[in-house]
Order: C-alpha cells, then structure tokens, then sequence
C-alpha cells in the first residue's frame, strides 16, 4: 500500500504518529509519514522514530515508485520494532528547513531564468548545504546568473506567500509555464499537486517549500560550470535572515 505523504499538505509538520507496515533489515515502511524522501530533486530527510523510549536513527528516506512506498533508513537493524506498533516520527528540522528554504530559492533562480532568458531547466538538486540546477543556455555566462541571482533576490524580498493546491492534470496542463522542465512531465497522476509563488512562478511539484519567500534569506551564487549547452550549471545557496 501507498505511504500517506503528510508533508505534501503541510511542509512544517515535524512530528507524527504512524503505525509499522513492515520491518525489512534496516529499513521501516509506515502507512503514513512526514518524511520526505529522496526524489524530485531535492534531499531526503532524516529524523527519528519513537517508539515508547526506545529511539531509532532515520538516516535516509526513499521512495519506491511504482508503490509508492517511502522506506525510511535506519542507522541500525531494530530490535523490537515490528509491523502492527505505533510510532512517533520526528524529522531533523534544521535540515529539512534548509532544504525548504534552498528550494523555494532554486523556484526563484528558474522562474528568473525562464522569464528573462527563455532558459529551461534540464537538471538540478538541492543539498542540504548547496543546490545546483542547469539550464539550457546558448553559453556560459557568469554575468547572466550573477543577473538571475540578483532578480531572485528581489522576487524574495516582496514576502509572496506561497499557495500550494491540487489540480486535475488537464487543467494544470492547461496553465501556461506549469512545466519548466525542459524533458520532464509530471508522472502520470489524475491530480497534480501546484505550487505557485504568487507573480512569479507555477510549478507541478510535490517537494517541501517555506510559506513565504522572506523565509528564504539571501540567495548566494556560489560557482558556475559549463557542462555543455544544455548543462549550464550555476550553484548557490542561502543565508538564513
Ligand atoms: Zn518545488
């Protein structure tokens, strides 16, 4: 059965209760979690999972795709937990906000890039530490990212409180720029889950994000590399306020 993805409602629950599907090694399947796991670009969470006093490391989270099932990684084999118990997930917040924050800047860098220089994007991730998107560019030119950094940064700056809502795959498709990768549609799902930054960006998209933009800090360009016309690659981070 599907893991319940809570975070694609609510990106700041940090806590949960979730009952054991299966126990495999190291890894522990739950019905439902908060846990976002490897995949659409961005980092995993890790955390804990509680059960009575007894704590378990969650190192790594990955989800299996034609399941849907989210495995989270534990540090060691558990004793004593098996399927049937309930559990209290805790993530690693510190992490999982600075992966939100450096998210919700990449939107920024690619609306930029898309809006003034017709660039669509054809990779990226986002670490806990840096992020790193390419575009593809008809040449590598640092003055265009240092452009595109500056541009986020003021996109940043006007507060935009992010609106995340679900829509029918038609209508979404529907809506000019919903898809800014330039090889990649969303997977087939009657119902897309949209993010949109108000007056700047539309996304299919079912990663975490910050509410409001002024959450995000500054944007730093940290370095950029040419890895042919379709991998112009620049690399930042951010600064929390
Ligand atoms: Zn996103």
């Amino acid at each position: 059965m599907a893991t319940k993805l809570l975070y694609l409602c609510d990106s700041y629950l940090r806590e949960f209760e979730a009952k054991v599907e299966r126990v495999v090694g190291n890894s522990v399947v739950l019905d439902q979690s908060a846990f976002h796991p490897l995949t659409g670009g961005v980092g995993c969470d890790a955390g804990w999972l509680n059960k009575i006093d007894t704590r378990f490391r969650v190192v790594r989270v990955e989800i299996e795709r034609a399941t849907k099932t989210v495995s989270h990684v534990l540090e060691t084999e558990p004793s004593g937990l098996s399927q049937g118990d309930v559990v209290k997930g805790a993530i690693d917040w510190d992490r999982r906000y600075c992966l939100m924050r450096l998210h919700t800047a990449a939107h920024l860098i690619a609306a930029v890039m898309y809006r003034d220089y017709s660039a669509l994007i054809t990779g990226g991730q986002v670490d806990v530490d840096q992020a790193k998107l390419d575009f593809n560019l008809p040449r590598t030119d640092r003055e265009v990212f240092e452009d595109a950094v500056k541009k986020a940064n003021e996109e940043a700056a006007k507060r935009a409180e992010l609106k995340v809502y679900f829509l029918s795959r038609d209508e979404a498709l529907k809506v000019p720029g919903v898809v800014k990768l330039a090889e990649r549609m969303p997977p087939e799902e009657r119902e897309l889950r949209i993010v949109e930054i108000p007056g700047i960006d539309l996304q299919a998209d079912g990663g975490p994000h910050v509410k409001n933009t002024d959450e995000i800090g500054g944007i730093q360009l940290l370095k950029i590399e040419n890895k042919g016309k379709n991998q112009r690659r620049i690399y930042f981070n951010t600064k929390s306020n």
